[in-house]
């Protein structure tokens, strides 16, 4: 299969008061087409800044992206023009948020919305925009779409806005979604149909997916790998199902230790004990070390890099001899 999506030793970093932020620090992954990557973390982990530097949508200032290349089908679109860029976006890649009522336009008909994206990147006739927009909406399995397609957002529940911003997303046929948190502003039922349709899409289409997620059950649903962030950095990078089995990062082991409360309404992982350090303050040792049961010296002093251990890549000096070899 094609890599649609690479991207290597990304670097967003912030800056703010004199002080630099390393919100994504050198980030590597790629994409296949018709495979799913999930991207899992807490809030503040950079795994929304990562998609927001795909997109070219990082506030400058204060925002920045000091290195790396981001390769879409080969081509390094870090160096396209703003117009390049738009070209791009919401054609050969679409995005869709986590508050459909907040990128739904409230005084334009669903299917006006669907239909100016249409009109715009495939210049189909309105007439002919309007049929696919019906057969979009279709697709996502809004019932009575004929219907439906003249409401208005408020007239439609919140999964039915979410399947209206897929059928928006997908009325293109990008080569590559990113969903940013697709199913979190809703309630457990209608998240699981979202999820069942978006399964039911990536086979349908065969797109490469990028799925942000705070929700290691999300993850399990959806995805073929999955690649966990801490404090901008990858700390796990594996293939889904080896992943659920035998997680091997300190972080990962602990994130899948709350997936019981993960059913409960909270928006955060974390009941992982011990302080986050503070973000300016990343230089020395692993990011991890203030919350690891397992933190030694060395993991003070020197941060570990990205390394293999069998399929699956870690970064953590447990798996490392010099770890095995130091005195507690
Ligand atoms: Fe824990 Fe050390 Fe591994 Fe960091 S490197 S996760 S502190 S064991
Ligand atoms: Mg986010």
């Amino acid at each position: 299969m094609e890599t649609i999506l690479k991207v290597q030793n990304l670097k967003t970093y912030f800056y703010a008061d004199g002080k630099e932020i390393p919100a994504v620090d050198d980030v590597s992954f790629e994409i296949k087409q018709g495979e799913t990557l999930g991207i899992v973390g807490e809030s503040g982990s950079g795994k929304s800044i990562t998609s927001l530097s795909i997109l070219s949508l990082i506030p400058k200032p204060p925002g920045k992206i000091v290195g790396g290349e981001i390769l879409f089908k080969g081509e390094n679109i870090l160096t396209y023009n703003e117009k390049q860029m738009r070209e791009l976006r919401g054609n050969k890649i679409s995005m869709i948020f986590q508050e459909p009522m907040t990128s739904l336009n409230p005084v334009f008909t669903v299917g006006n919305q669907i239909m100016e994206t249409l009109v715009l990147h495939q210049k189909l006739s309105k007439k002919q925009a309007r049929l696919k927009a019906i057969e979009m909406l279709q697709l996502v399995g809004i019932p009575l779409a004929e219907k439906r397609i003249d409401e208005y957002p408020h007239q439609l529940s919140g999964g039915m806005r979410q399947r209206v911003m897929i059928a928006m997303a997908l009325s293109c046929n990008p080569e590559l979604l990113i969903a940013d948190e697709p199913t979190t502003a809703l309630d457990v039922t209608t998240q699981a149909q979202i999820l069942e349709l978006m399964k039911d899409l990536k086979v349908k289409l065969n797109m490469a997916t990028l799925l942000i997620t705070h929700d290691l059950g999300v993850v399990s649903e959806s995805a073929d790998r999955v690649a966990v962030m801490y404090l901008g950095r990858i700390v796990e990078y594996a293939d889904v199902e080896s992943f659920f089995d035998e997680p091997l990062h300190p972080y990962s082991i602990g994130l899948l230790d709350s997936i019981p409360s993960m059913y409960e309404e909270i928006d955060r992982l974390s009941p992982i004990p011990g302080q986050v350090p503070h973000p300016t303050d990343l230089r020395k040792g692993c990011r991890f070390h203030t919350r690891c049961p397992h933190a030694k010296e060395l993991c003070r002093q020197e941060e570990p890099e990205l390394m293999a251990v069998g399929d699956k890549k870690v970064r953590c000096w447990l798996y490392d001899e010099r770890y095995q070899a130091e005195e507690v």
